[in-house]
């Protein structure tokens, strides 16, 4: 292993996933729902398959339909804040956001250059960074115990930005922390993207897992447009994670750098499933403010639950992670408050997998007390998690 990747070993959710099948643990620690999406999705893709749609190569961008169907659908979304692409050339379907995460630090990265993101990150962005042979700079969003949220410090944020920055990745809603970006936040993080000259990566892969107020993506903020990549994902908005479609909308200078990328990682992505997801893109509002109110009423069973079994809860406002500290629980159960070893301890102790946050930052005393725990599961699943770990206490 070369030593840009030397650091990063197995990913997390590879080795917590593991260690849940080996101990029959109910899995809240990787997040995928256990129970896939929509029907029709489904049966589009069987149609196309056997059809024969996307059984050879697609077109290098994706298929117009999915490139279409990806713009139709910001524009009904994001229209009203001004938002909307050309599918031509600003759109360039990935195989799922994670490579579209990598194919665009490869394509604007220098060697050298410091890339900004959002301390705790997931975890394939500091992996990419590295790849990409940049410098990743952690802007730490600070837990705020006594609101039970996290927060941005624009201060901080500015002060991280020097004449090598490069680029800023960020993500909101935000995975691990459940943190949604306000309007505020996000129009400062425009201003100096503008002051600055730099471009901005967005991972909003979560865009429709906002439980309280709106999703604002940061390419309709002012001066944004010409600067941002955006990035989303069939995975989490439509349950089918195993089929790895993903998307960036950019200008076109853009996504052509993208794309030059991404032809030599993947060329193309999985045919059919382009043709289900297009299908799945146009479904009706109510398809997605179900989703969204399902999983908010599944956040609400698990906060309590996690509450009730001794853990401070961080109250998510988007995704469908809750992250937790785990100092409350005590000396012997927390192990002086270490999140890792919590963990590696509990799916044995309690039955249950989840999700050390240290993983995702840098400063790993930050991040050492905080646990991740996934609530895309059926409500039955989660009061028995919720049960399992309060017999802990
Ligand atoms: N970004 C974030 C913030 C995520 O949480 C995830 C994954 N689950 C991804 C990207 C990767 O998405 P995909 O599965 O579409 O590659
Ligand atoms: N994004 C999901 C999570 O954060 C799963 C990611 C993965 O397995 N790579 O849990």
């Amino acid at each position: 292993l070369n030593r840009r990747l030397a650091e990063f070993g197995t990913t997390i959710f590879a080795e917590m996933s593991a260690l849940a099948v080996r101990t029959g643990s109910i899995n809240l620690g990787q997040g995928f729902p256990d129970a896939d999406g929509p029907e029709e999705v489904r049966e589009a893709a069987v149609r196309a398959l056997r059809d024969g749609r996307g059984n050879q190569y697609p077109p290098g961008p994706g298929i117009p339909e999915l490139r279409t169907a990806v713009t139709a659908h910001q524009e009904r979304f994001y229209g009203h804040l001004g938002l909307s692409y050309d599918p031509d050339t600003e759109v360039l379907v990935t195989a799922g956001a994670t490579e579209a995460i990598a194919a665009s630090l490869l394509a604007l990265v220098e060697p050298g250059d410091e890339v900004i993101a959002l301390e705790p990150y997931y975890d394939s962005y500091a992996a990419c960074i590295a790849m990409a042979g940049g410098q990743r700079v952690p802007v730490t969003l600070r837990a705020q115990p006594e609101s039970g949220s996290y927060r941005l410090d624009l201060d901080e944020l500015r002060d991280a930005v020097t004449d090598d920055t490069r680029l800023i990745l960020l993500n909101t809603p935000h995975n691990p922390t459940g943190t949604v970006l306000s309007r505020e936040e996000l129009a400062e993080i425009a201003r100096l993207a503008c002051e600055r000259n730099l471009l901005v990566i967005t991972d909003e892969v979560y865009e429709h897992l906002v439980f309280e107020g709106e999703h604002l993506p940061l390419a309709s903020f002012p001066g944004m447009r010409e600067r941002t990549l955006t990035i989303s994902s069939a995975g989490k908005t439509f349950s089918f994670t195993g089929w790895k479609v993903g998307w960036v909308t950019a200008p076109p200078e853009l996504i052509a750098a993208v794309r030059s990328a991404k032809q030599f990682l993947t060329y193309v992505s999985a045919g059919p499933f382009q043709y289900a997801v297009a299908e799945a893109l146009a479904l009706p509002d109510s398809y997605f403010t179900g989703l969204r109110d399902d999983l908010r009423a599944k956040r609400d069973v698990l906060s309590a639950g996690l509450a009730g079994a001794g853990f401070q809860v961080f109250r998510p406002t988007g995704t469908y992670f809750i992250t937790t500290d785990i100092r409350p629980l005590g000396a012997v159960l927390s192990k002086e408050g270490d999140g890792f070893a919590f963990c590696r301890a509990l799916p044995e102790r309690a039955g249950v997998v989840a999700i050390p946050n240290a993983v995702f930052y840098d400063h790993k005393d930050q991040g050492a007390p905080f646990v991740r725990f996934a609530f895309c599961k059926s409500v039955d699943v989660l009061e028995e998690a919720a049960g399992r770990l309060k017999a802990l206490a």
